[in-house]
């Protein structure tokens, strides 16, 4: 039988834990903290991602500044904001929501953010440390998995580990932190041959491609551990992960849903790393 892993409930335990930690801190330093959140063009996608994370904000007692750029931007005056963000002590974590418009460098922005406040943990230094092992802030979606598999108390090490997908937002540093917890990891992408046989091997499987239905039963070991970070939209326009749920469940000893599985933490992993940034800061 197995156990759905409710992400929307981990996610809200979680939130009521930092909200409380956020008033310590207030409490204790005397200070804010918060976070800046830099939007460029009016992608309406990013809108409604930015207008979530500053909701969240509230939910939790961080105050958050948002910063609507027009899609005309300069690199030179983006750069500009995120220098003086950088410098600025009120500002803990700072937040480029990608994608940039084309004409933007984002790689350019991302540098200027110091390791510090890279709440999004994209940054190299912040990818960097994550291989190193060495603590830092750790991109929000993965940090959501290892949450999700704490919880439940699921133990990784010695398992064999496939991730599915290699985004330096969610395959790279997923694997990283499986691999950092002692599983046995294999990543694989568009180019791996025998996607399924891999898969057939794993005790754990995280899916994030961005493929309706990828991951099917035929996929499924009895007993794994199944995660889906993807978000599709189905046949009929509704919204679905990259795991054949209602086939592959029966198989599995525990499995995401999507909506309600890694979605929900995501944001909340931001504010946990606001949090930890302005801690930090503070010590
Ligand atoms: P991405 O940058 O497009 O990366 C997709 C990865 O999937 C690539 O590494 C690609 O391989 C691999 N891939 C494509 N087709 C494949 C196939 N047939 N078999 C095996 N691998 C294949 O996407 P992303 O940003 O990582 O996001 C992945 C999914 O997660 C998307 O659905 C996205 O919406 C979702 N997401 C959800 C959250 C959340 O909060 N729940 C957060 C971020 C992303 P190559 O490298 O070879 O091209």
């Amino acid at each position: 039988m197995y156990k759905i892993l409710d992400g929307k409930k981990i996610a809200a335990e979680l939130r009521v834990k930092i909200r409380a930690d956020v008033s310590e801190f207030k409490k204790n330093t005397g200070k804010d903290i918060g976070l800046a959140v830099v939007l460029v063009g009016d992608n309406q996608a990013s809108q409604i991602y930015v207008r979530n994370k500053i909701k969240a904000c509230e939910e939790v007692g961080i105050k958050s500044f948002a910063y609507y750029l027009p899609e005309e931007t300069l690199q030179k005056d983006l750069n500009a904001l995120l220098i003086e963000l950088a410098g600025d002590d009120n500002v803990n974590g700072i937040l480029v929501q990608l994608p940039l418009p084309q004409h933007l460098d984002s790689d350019e922005a991302l540098k200027l953010i110091p390791e510090s406040k890279d709440v999004d943990g994209f940054s190299a230094n912040s990818i960097g440390n994550l291989c190193l092992g060495t603590e830092s802030l750790v991109a929000c979606t993965p940090n959501g998995v290892m949450k999700i598999l704490e919880y439940e108390n699921i133990n990784l090490s010695g398992k064999n580990a496939v991730v599915v997908g290699r985004s330096n937002i969610v395959g790279k540093p997923m694997a990283m932190l499986l691999l950092n917890a002692n599983a046995t990891v294999t990543v694989c992408h568009s180019r791996t041959r025998n996607l399924k046989e891999h898969c057939l091997n794993a005790d754990i499987i995280v899916a994030a491609v961005g493929k309706a239905k990828l991951i099917t039963v035929d996929m499924i070991k009895d007993g794994a551990v199944v995660i889906d970070v993807g978000m599709n939209k189905d046949e009929h326009g509704k919204l679905c992960g990259d795991v054949d749920f209602e086939n592959v469940k029966e198989k599995c000893s525990y499995i995401t849903p999507v909506p309600g599985g890694v979605g929900p933490m995501t944001i909340t992993m931001l504010m946990y790393n606001t949090y930890i940034s302005a801690l930090r800061s503070a010590n």
